[in-house]
Order: structure tokens, then sequence, then C-alpha cells
């Protein structure tokens, strides 16, 4: 991966910008240079620049490192994978339409999707209410996967049987192979196929997982979802995933948020609309709305109030995801106006129309 550069000026924010403006400035360029849009040959090269300045200064730690000792103390640090651990890029790409693994499999030498499989991660679906999103929830998930098996305690070996030396390798967990290519033969050292490396091979598999030290089980688990919570969004449970090659992988969980009649919802700020009895309008008054939450929600309407105005409810919208208090309640007002009046209601207005006009 090429850098090297000034992460700050690759990103075009000042050395003091706030952690929103990063990531301001990394969505901009990210929607320009992203190579499903961009089609010149720079822009794949760009683009894992400045996702590697992103990867840096928006992650407190390595901003401060990176502060320090410039790219080259990033470099000696941090592998590739932990340069991007931790990034929420959901967050960046929601909305934009294109795949994640689709960007890191293409320009991370697929090392993140791999990755992935490697480890054993696995996904689940959840679905929530808007009123769960409001409060926060927890959910109860169904998960098929590996563990460790109970048997062997993930050894793969029976129970009170020892492993042995690699016949193959003689336990040094490596062997030579010699190729040749017309006159010269090469002599490469590889992993041993039969131990993978270890030197040691299962004397007697376990009877319950055969030799491979874990087993499939069927188990339910509780996820916190977080209030404010997005459509799409995805919580990572760590350690959650299945057990492969001794160590467990994470738990992906997707969270589709239910839409909820009567309100359309953008991040954390919510939308409505009433209808609005046209005397209503005029003379002005007060009105109670039920929210997600089926809180009551006083509505004071203006005298003169315009038909198709938007009244904006601050804080009445869902909690933002970080805490930070909430979104607003915006409501289009939809004046009505009565298609027929009785002779009553005619004869007023009628004086109405003619008083002082
Ligand atoms: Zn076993
Ligand atoms: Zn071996």
């Amino acid at each position: 991966m090429s850098s090297g550069g000034d992460y700050y000026k690759t990103l075009g924010v000042q050395r003091d910008a706030t952690l929103d403006q990063i990531k301001a400035a990394y969505r901009k360029l990210a929607m320009q240079y992203h190579p499903d849009r961009n089609k010149s040959p720079e822009a794949e090269e760009k683009f894992k620049e400045i996702t590697e300045a992103y990867a840096v200064l928006s992650d407190e730690q390595k901003r401060r490192q990176y502060d320090a000792y410039g790219s080259a103390g990033i470099h000696n640090q941090y592998t590739q994978e932990d340069l991007f651990r931790g990034v929420d890029f959901d967050d960046i790409f929601r909305g934009f339409g294109f795949n994640l693994n689709d960007v890191f499999g293409d320009f991370f030498g697929s090392n993140v999707s791999r990755q992935r499989r490697a480890t054993g991660d696995i996904r689940v679906d959840v679905e929530v209410t808007m009123q769960e999103v409001y409060t926060g929830v927890e959910k109860e998930v169904q998960i098929e996967r590996e563990v460790k098996c109970k048997t062997c305690n993930g050894t793969g070996a029976k129970p009170g049987t020892s492993t042995m030396t690699c016949p193959t390798c003689n336990g040094t967990g490596q062997v030579r192979k010699v190729q040749s290519m017309g006159f010269a033969s090469f002599v490469r050292i590889e992993p041993c196929p039969r131990c993978h490396g270890s030197g040691r091979i299962i004397g007697t598999p376990c009877p319950t997982c055969h030799g491979s030290g874990h087993m499939r089980s069927s188990e339910r688990l509780k996820v916190r979802i977080p209030a404010g919570i997005d459509d799409g969004d995805e919580l990572r449970v760590k350690g959650e995933g299945n057990y492969v090659n001794g160590r467990n992988g994470d738990l992906y969980v997707i969270v589709h948020t239910l839409p909820q009649p009567g309100f359309r919802r953008e991040g954390p700020d919510l939308y409505a609309s009433m209808d609005l009895d046209f005397v209503d309008a005029v003379l002005g008054t007060t009105v109670y709305l039920n929210g997600v939450n089926g809180e009551r929600i006083e509505l004071k309407v203006p005298e003169g109030t315009q038909h198709g105005s938007v009244m904006r409810l601050k804080g009445k919208g869902l909690p933002r995801v970080n805490g930070f208090g909430k979104g607003n309640l915006y409501v289009t007002i939809n004046v009505s106006i009565p298609r027929s009046l009785n002779s009553r209601q005619r004869e007023l207005l009628v004086q109405f129309k003619n008083a002082g006009r």
C-alpha cells in the first residue's frame, strides 16, 4: 500500500481537525475516488491512500502515534489488518450503494473478507421496531455455530490419549520440496501438510469431533441493541462466532428496523404529517400527537398557520446512537377545508367575509 505522505494533506484537513471534519472529508473523497464510480487508473491508488489516512486519523490512539512518529511509525506498529480494524466503514459507506467487501476484497488483497471466513465470523439478522430503536432493546438470537468440542476440549484427541510426533516431518513441522526446472532444481521449505506445521499429530481421534476439535451447536444468545440504531447497522459481538483453529471468530448482528406507520425516519430525525381543520389553522390551537414511543407530544399550532408548513419539535425524534441527545420530529401541517357546510356555517363565513375586509 502506498503512503508515507501526509495523512492530513491526503484528506485535505487541518492538523487540529475534529473527528467529524475528518469523517466528512473522507466521505467526500471516497465518493469521488471509489473505483465503482471513478474509472480512472489513479482512482484505485488514491482510494487506498485516503482510506489509510482515514483509518489512522479516525482512531485516537493511531492518530497520536502518527502525530508523534509519522506514517513510518504506523507501518512499523500495525499490520494492514490491524490498521483497518475497528474502523466503522459501514457507517461511512451506508447509502453509497456499494458493497464493503468488494471495496476491501479488491483493494486490500482480500485480507478483510478472507479474514472473516478464516476467523469463523458469522452473521445473524435481527429486526427491531421503531419503539425498540427509541429505547434500545435486548434481543435473543438463534445461531448455529461451531464450538470447542466438549469431549476433547478442542484438542481433537480422544481423552486419555496423547498426541504423537508427526511421522511425515519427524516433528519439525516442515518439509522440503525439491522442484526441478530444466537443469536446475530448487529446494523449498514448506509447512508439513500432515500436521499443518505443528509437528504433532493425533494418535486416536476424539470420537465426538473425529479429530477436528470442534462441533456444531445450536445456541441462543442475548444481544444488546443500543438505542438509536439505524437500519442496516452491524453490531460486532466479539468472540461469539465459530470456534476455528483454536480461536473464536466474532458474531455480526445485522439490524433491520421495521417501519412505523405514520413516521418516516432519517437518522435520528422523524417526519410525520397531521391534518388540521382550517379554523384551527386560522385561530391557532394546541394538539397532541403520539410519538413513536407512545409518548403524548404537545404541539402548539400558532395563529395563521399555513398549509404545508413544517413544525419542528426539538428533541422529539429518536436518540442518537452515540448517546448525545435526540433528533427532531418534523410535522407537516395539512390544512383541511370542509367539502360542505351547513347553512349556519355558511352564514357565519359570509358574515366573516364581510367583516372588515
Ligand atoms: Zn473432540
Ligand atoms: Zn508434520
